[in-house]
């Protein structure tokens, strides 16, 4: 035997050890021990390397298996049909290449050519147990879980008190349908709250919990524990006049008295079965049931027959699997990254995976009490998890993963970029690099001037500041609005027009509200609020002058910039929304060597910001006591301004959506907030009707009736 060969078959032997466990406690214990997406990556790794080497692919290979075998605590049901697994489709591409398989196969013209005459039905599908169900004229006589495929377990008494499961059809008919069982996510609620007020340890998992529910020997404890059932197959039914397709079929089972699952649609090709697991890859969040992708299935019965099987899995189906919120992956170092404040935020660099959709490669873990409190150690492996668009979070170590190699993070003693010793402050959690003038500190400062909560400048992204600061382009602030179109062309990847673009973007830069200036700042203290607070304030202080200038010294935002520094502690602690300790920052911020010239730069840079309107939102205003969240592009607002005009009218702008939000104002493009909004049963506006709440002409509570 080769190396190579010898390799191979070594990790083959591997894959199976671990496979078959993993196979043993979740189909006979209903208690895994590995996630879904490790099992299916291990699973998948067998598979290719049994394509690459099939000499290896025995008959008794996970590869050639269904299930598990059955529990001797049940009676055997011999299945008349073997009841199969499903192969599995991880992205589109490889659902186009299960289209072309079977049309190939069918000796159908491939995708793109115009492809007719093969339709499939799209179905959710449903993670939970798979049974077989009889009936003899009309009455549910045998119920069986799949097993090995060949030989089920008889669980007629557990499946007789599932309330969805018919009793007797509305037919007199002889038929046996499969389908799966399932806890719906309330009641898997309510069982773990009654097993944390009973000092039990709670369930992880939906579908090992019904699974576990329905394989009980006393069947009043699957009574006791709600499950429900989906049914989507028609396996042999003695009407005169059988159907031809599994649309039909699906009809059928519903017309007899069935659940079936409403959330299905016939008649799709391959593109329109892709807009279909789109569609329900965030709305199935909303449902009542799990589901952890879409089943696909060639509609008509006749090709079904023509394309047949492979060893445990037909050939006219596959499950398509929904990208995983939960992926395994390593943890290859913790390297602290120094911010803006000089915080030392130890980040997660992980090998990259695909999780719920995108590549992740880094994950923050805030803080070294957060590392430990997690007993995270580098090279360990872990789990990675992402659900909808939430931020990417490392949620533990496999700890059986371990080996010993795997090292403890310290922070370090000293600033990772600039050396100086890092400090933290009695009793508090952060680590901080002390020194303002840090490089790391200065970028991130510059970072946050330039970026969407400060003065907003497209295109001015990490790479070109990188550049800017690296070639001492930039040494100010007020710099970035001396940038000439030739400086910017020199830029790598840069051209004339992109010089023109970003420069004609740092242009526009140069009006915006004042509150967005004061906020772009940085003061420690200072958020988005209190600069709205300090930028109303100080408009109401500085009225405009007749005549004035547009800008420079004598200029309104020169006035604002020279009366700045002589304002006290006390005064700014008067400001309406300002407390002591912001007050202290705002004070010292402005009288500080380092910070004091900061806006008198931006003034001879020629800023001249917008004037903010002397009184704060009117407490009457139609939208007092509501939370808006924007998304999506508004064509008569950029965000800025729609939230400003929320504000205005007395609402609260968030940031993402929940319960409490109250609105989600949608422009185009609108993503998952939207579906967010959606499945929370929040109320959406599109522009005109948040216009016509803002004016007043249609009142907040009317609003959504309106639309
Ligand atoms: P599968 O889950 O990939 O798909 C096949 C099954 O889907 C069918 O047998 C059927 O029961 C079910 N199904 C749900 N809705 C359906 C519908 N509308 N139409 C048709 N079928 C539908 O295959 P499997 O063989 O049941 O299980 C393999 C999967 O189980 C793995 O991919 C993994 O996710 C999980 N698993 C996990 C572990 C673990 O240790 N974590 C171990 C073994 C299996």
């Amino acid at each position: 035997m080769t190396e190579r060969a010898a390799d191979a078959a070594s990790r083959h032997a591997d894959l199976v050890a671990r496979i078959s466990r993993a196979n043993r406690l979740y189909y006979e214990d209903d208690a895994p021990e590995i996630e879904d997406a490790e099992y299916d990556a291990l699973f998948r790794e067998l598979v290719e390397l049994e394509r690459d080497h099939p000499e290896l692919a025995t008959s008794d290979s996970p590869t050639n298996r269904v299930g598990g075998t059955p529990s001797a605590a049940f009676s055997d049901v011999r299945h008349r049909r073997p009841m199969l697994s499903l192969g599995n489709a991880f992205d589109h591409d490889e659902l186009r290449a299960f289209d072309a398989r079977a049309r190939r196969a069918l000796g159908l013209p491939v995708a793109p050519e115009p492809a007719p005459g093969l339709a499939y039905v799209a179905e959710l599908k449903i993670d939970g147990l798979a049974v077989s169900l009889r009936y003899e004229r009309g009455r549910f006589v045998q119920g069986a879980t799949r097993g090995d495929g060949t030989t089920g377990e008889d669980v007629t008494a557990n499946l007789r008190t599932v309330a969805s499961i018919p009793q007797r059809l509305s037919e007199p008919v002889s038929l046996e349908a499969r389908g799966e069982v399932f806890i719906p996510r309330a009641e898997f609620a309510r069982i773990n709250r009654e097993r944390e007020a009973a000092g039990l340890p709670l369930y992880a998992n939906a579908r090992n919990s019904g699974a576990g529910s329905l394989r009980q020997i006393d069947p009043t404890i699957t009574a006791s524990r709600k499950l429900s059932a989906w049914i989507y197959q028609l396996v042999e039914d003695d009407a005169t006049r059988p159907v031809a397709r599994q649309s039909a079929a699906l009809d059928r089972l519903e017309a007899l008295g069935f659940p079936v699952n409403p959330e299905r649609a016939p008649g799709l090709d391959i593109e329109g079965v892709i807009a279909f697991t789109e569609r329900w890859r965030e709305a199935r969040h909303g449902l009542s049931y799990e589901t952890d992708g879409v089943v696909v299935k060639v509609d008509d019965f006749a090709l079904q027959d023509r394309l047949g099987m492979v060893s445990r899995a037909p050939r006219w189906a596959i499950a398509y699997k929904f990208p995983p919120e939960q992926v395994v992956t390593v943890l290859e170092d913790i390297v602290p990254y120094v911010g803006r404040t000089g915080t030392l935020t130890p980040v997660a660099h992980l090998r990259p995976v695909k999780v719920a959709g995108s590549t992740v490669a880094r994950a923050t873990l805030h803080n070294v009490d957060e590392v430990r409190r997690k007993d995270l150690r580098i090279g360990d492996t872990v789990i990675l998890q992402k659900a909808g668009d939430v931020i990417p979070e490392v949620v533990g170590p496999v700890l059986d993963r371990r080996d010993g190699t795997e090292r403890t993070f310290e922070m370090p003693a000293a600033c990772p970029v600039c050396g100086t010793d890092v400090v933290r402050d009695e009793g508090a959690v952060r680590y901080y690099c002390p020194n303002p003038a840090c490089p790391a500190r200065v970028a991130q400062e510059y970072a946050h001037f330039l970026g969407r909560a400060g003065m907003d400048i497209e295109g001015a992204g990490w790479v070109v500041l990188e550049q800017l600061l690296q070639r001492g382009l930039i040494r100010s602030r007020g710099d970035i609005f001396r940038l000439t179109i030739d400086q910017l062309e020199s830029l790598d990847r840069f051209a004339r027009k992109s010089a023109e673009n970003l420069a004609a973007s740092i242009e526009r830069a140069r009006r915006r509200p004042l509150a967005r200036i004061v906020n772009a700042l940085g003061i420690p203290q200072v958020g988005e609020a209190t600069a709205i607070d300090l930028a109303t304030w100080i408009a109401g202080r500085i009225p405009p002058g007749d005549d004035e200038p547009m800008g420079g010294t004598a200029g309104w935002f020169g006035r604002v910039a020279g009366a700045l520094p002589d304002i006290d502690e006390a005064q700014f602690a008067e400001v309406p929304g300002i407390g002591p300790t912001v007050a202290a920052s705002l004070r010292a911020y402005f009288t500080a060597d380092a910070t004091r010239g900061v806006l008198a730069d931006l003034v001879e840079a020629g800023i001249e910001p917008h004037r903010p309107e002397p009184q704060r939102a009117a407490a009457g205003g139609p939208l007092t006591g509501r939370t808006l969240v924007v998304t999506g592009t508004l064509v008569g607002y950029d965000r800025a301004s729609a939230e400003a005009a929320i504000r205005a009218a007395g609402g609260k702008v968030a940031g993402s959506v929940s319960a409490r939000t109250d609105y989600v104002v949608a422009g185009a493009n609108a993503g998952s907030k939207l579906a967010r909004a959606e499945q929370l049963g929040v109320a959406v506006l599109d522009e005109t009707a948040f216009r016509r709440l803002l004016d007043g002409t249609i009142p907040v509570d009317r609003s959504t009736d309106e639309q």
